[in-house]
């Protein structure tokens, strides 16, 4: 019935069923509690046409005799000291939600919304008595969105939100800077969205429409994480500020971006240290993304300034000079208390030890990448391309070949988590992200993407099940896209049809 999967669902005999009197039980002087009740009571409205009244647990002894209560209560678990836990049991005049904090509470009334049930037209609406026992496998259950080759606004972020919280997804990953726009207001380089944010698709936020966006996710327990792509990507960054690159006459040209940050000039160091300030000013996520990824690297071999750099600091290489210029931001960040992630190549130039790794290259390199970062002891979060890659078509077409589709079958059988690891190497995967990158996409476009696929990344990430039955997920999914139909959510296609 529920996506993702709980770890435990028991079911009982008799129902619980909602009706006017309905009152939830709980103390609303915890401020994310108060929030919990209401997006409760809200939920309630919309499904089942209810008003729930919220009432002190003191006031129980108010409740008529076997009027049906919703009781919302912090308290160890036994089963898991797991801050995300909870236990829900639904009895036939009481449902009970207890967890050690209250995101756990957050997820089990996801949970509870997905089990309303109605067999006459909607008149009345019942649970089916049951206990659920759940925990997450995976802490890091995220989702990417590159805003930048074409920008998304801060209603659809909103938007995405929502669906991750219904899922229990709980890191929004912003690809803020690219090529094609740089969309983070930075106050003390308004060059860069002056300018950067109008490469191609306008648009960009301001750091006001960041923290609103911060506010919305954190009341949904979800944080949201920052990407600054460096030295590649950086094109809308260059045209703002010339003097930030090697030949100070930045070029677009096909393929990979060839005009990068000059690592090896102090100023442009500078610079990207001041624009890693602000972000770490606006952003509480303790990990912020910075990229790492796919920089050719000739305009450095060209570059007097790069090559004088790797001279004086005796750093062999080009790699070396990006590794030089990684750790440099990564030990930036560790002494404002911040960690970073990187692209899995940026595994290659000697980074940081504290840089997590997110593995992407799995269409040329298996699990390689994910594998390499382990044994280095770093943390890894995995965004295998060709399984979580949803901007990824279904079908081929003129942009993507056969073996660059995925459906929803593909989806559910990816592996987060490599084989043959030690159990010190498994703990350090801190979970998956499904990516949407805009490209080829606007945001008109993402939902049908997203959904169905997402559903089966959700519950690899939050239940990772070893023995998977597609079939019976199957069933779930149906039941899920009604659901989500029902509030606005565009489905796409299950499967390819060229299989
Ligand atoms: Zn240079």
């Amino acid at each position: 019935m529920i996506i993702p999967k709980p770890v435990s669902l028991v079911l009982h005999d008799g129902i619980f069923t909602l009706d006017a009197d309905l009152k939830i039980v709980c103390d609303t002087s915890r401020q994310e509690i108060a929030f919990i009740s209401d997006l409760l009571s809200q939920r309630l409205a919309a499904i089942a046409g209810l008003t729930a009244e919220t009432i002190a647990p003191s006031e129980r002894v108010l409740v008529r005799g076997n009027s049906p209560t919703v009781t919302l209560e912090l308290g160890k678990l036994e089963t898991s000291p797991n801050p995300e836990a909870y236990r829900l049991r639904v009895e036939r005049h009481s449902v009970t939600v207890r967890a050690n904090e209250p995101t756990g509470l957050f997820y089990a009334i996801q949970s509870l919304c997905k089990l309303l049930m109605s067999n006459d037209g909607g008149r009345t609406f019942v649970i089916p008595c049951l206990d659920i026992r759940d925990f997450p496998v995976f802490e890091w259950r995220g989702m990417l969105l590159d805003c930048c080759r074409h920008f998304i606004s801060v209603d659809y972020i909103k938007h995405c939100i929502d669906c991750m919280a219904e899922l229990k997804m709980n890191r929004l990953h912003l690809h803020l800077t690219d090529n094609e726009g740089w969309r983070l207001e930075i106050g003390k380089y308004p060059e860069l969205t002056r300018t950067g944010a109008y490469a191609e698709d306008p648009g960009f936020y301001t750091q006001a429409d960041i923290r609103e966006i911060i506010r919305y996710a954190q009341e949904r327990f979800v944080t949201v994480v920052p990407e600054v792509d460096v030295p590649g990507h950086a094109l809308a960054a260059l045209k703002s500020y010339p003097w930030l690159c090697c030949t100070g006459a930045p070029e677009r040209n096909s393929g990979h971006q060839k005009d990068l940050f000059c690592a090896g000039n102090e100023q442009v160091v500078q610079f990207l240290l001041d624009v890693l300030d602000e972000v770490i000013e606006l952003f509480p996520s303790t990990y912020i993304h910075l990229g790492g990824d796919e920089a050719p690297k000739e305009r450095w071999k060209e570059c007097e300034v790069c090559q004088e750099a790797i001279r004086k600091h005796g750093l062999g290489n080009e790699e070396g000079l990006q590794g030089y210029l990684l750790r440099t931001l990564s030990e930036h960040a560790a002494r404002r208390g911040k960690k970073t992630i990187g692209w899995d190549e940026a595994l290659e130039c000697g980074i940081h030890q504290d840089m997590a790794i997110q593995w992407w290259r799995y269409r040329n390199k298996g699990e390689q990448p994910a594998i390499h970062a382990l044994e280095q002891n770093h943390h890894v979060i995995a965004s295998p391309n060709s399984l979580t890659y949803f901007s990824f078509p279904t079908e081929p077409d003129h942009h993507f070949k056969p073996e660059r589709t995925s459906d929803l079958q593909k989806a559910y059988s990816a592996k987060y988590v490599p084989d043959g690891l030690t159990e010190e190497q498994r703990r350090r995967v801190l979970g998956a992200e499904c990516c949407i990158w805009t490209e080829y996409l606007t945001e008109k476009e993402i939902d049908r993407m997203l959904f169905p696929r997402v559903l089966a990344c959700a519950e690899l990430m939050w239940s990772y099940p070893e023995q998977r039955d597609f079939s019976e997920f199957l069933t779930r999914v149906r039941l899920e896209q009604h659901r989500l139909e029902r509030d606005g959510v565009v489905f796409g296609p299950y499967f390819s049809v060229m299989e």
